[in-house]
């Protein structure tokens, strides 16, 4: 298949798309004393138009308007702002003036939220997410081409029908396969084993593979104003069972582990986690080594226990489907890894 292209050339502002952006926080809009200083500051204290004023030049790109949702450091978010991130995306891209979103976010957590909004935003219109390593204070912040990039990906018309995608330092991935790889880099997200797909640079965005496993229009799922507890436990040498009996009496519908290696778990984790199940728990595998997928009865009798393999999924977007599907109904294990190998 050849790659998908488009190049923004100088249009009249009549013609150029109108894209809707939705604030909520971040380093991308952090404030700190100095400008040396890129670990300590505060995130999500400076406003939507302050952030748009820094890229003058997005007056040649799009149409904007936007809107401050949050006001967050995204390592407080609260699953209630997903509900309402898909609600405003979904009544903007109902706007036939619209042709794209963008949402600004903090970087610890945006792996967790494009995923829940890739499952369940009903949309073909381009929504794409985009984030900062540096503070809007720094010496070479990163937010301002982060959000020029994004607005641009939004705008074309390539990037209509792939899901939500995420517009991070010159590349575009799927909201499915990132994952935040560094704590420090300016290059932090990375689609582990799959990569990118595609590129947005000066105007010009190609994308060089699609996206295959059915998203937005394509699933059952909403955001609902309730989301199931599902909880995450992980394994490693000398664990206990403790966090699992824990969650399970803090009523936990559901439980991720991170295992170990091929998502194995310790056996007294396993135990517990076996027991939690015959008590209508729902428990999924998944694995904290980074990269890799899970494979079904691979490193711990799911059969016999009424596990679920996560496949590609990493803990914290396994956690998000297995909200979703419960939300929607799914409890048996079976029903279950139909999800895991569908989204
Ligand atoms: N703690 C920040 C946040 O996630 C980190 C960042 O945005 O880079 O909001």
């Amino acid at each position: 298949m050849a790659p998908m292209t488009t190049t923004q050339s100088p249009a009249s502002p009549a013609a150029l798309p109108r894209i809707a952006v939705l604030a909520t926080g971040g380093t991308i809009a952090g404030s700190a004393a100095d400008a040396a200083n890129t670990s300590g500051y505060q995130a999500g204290v400076v406003g939507v138009d302050r952030l748009l004023a820094a890229v003058p030049a997005l007056s040649q790109v799009a149409r904007i308007e936007a809107e401050q949702v949050a006001s967050i450091d995204s390592k407080d978010l609260d699953v209630a702002l997903w509900t309402t991130l898909a609600a405003r995306i979904m009544a903007l891209a109902a706007r036939e003036d619209i042709d794209g979103i963008v949402v600004t976010h903090g970087t610890d957590t945006l792996e967790e939220t494009a995923y829940a909004l890739h499952l369940t935003v009903k949309t073909d219109k381009p929504v794409v997410m985009t984030a900062a390593m540096r503070p809007s204070s720094a010496l070479s912040a990163d937010g301002p081409l982060n959000l020029l990039g994004a607005i641009t990906v939004a705008g074309s018309p390539a990037a209509r029908g792939q899901g939500v995608l995420v517009a991070f330092n010159n590349r575009i991935h799927s909201a499915r396969d990132i994952v935040k790889t560094s704590t420090y880099a300016v290059d932090a997200f990375q689609s582990p084993e799959i990569g990118a797909l595609g590129w947005v640079q000066d105007g010009r965005v190609e994308f060089q593979r699609t996206v295959v496993r059915p998203h937005t229009v394509a699933t059952p799922f909403v955001a609902s104003e309730a989301w199931p507890l599902v909880e995450i436990v992980v394994s490693y040498a000398g664990a206990s069972r403790a966090a699992v009996d824990a969650f399970v009496a803090g009523g936990a519908r559901g439980i991720v582990v991170a295992g170990t290696g091929n998502g194995s778990i310790h056996a007294s984790v396993q135990t517990a986690l076996s027991e939690a199940r015959a008590r209508g728990v729902a428990v999924v595998r998944a694995s904290r080594v980074g990269s890799g997928h899970v494979m079904r009865n691979g490193a711990a009798p799911d059969d016999a226990c009424g596990f679920v393999s996560a496949g590609t999924l990493n803990p914290y977007k396994a956690r998000v489907l297995l909200m979703l599907a419960l939300a929607a109904g799914e409890s048996e294990p079976a029903a279950l890894q139909r999800v895991f190998d569908t989204y």
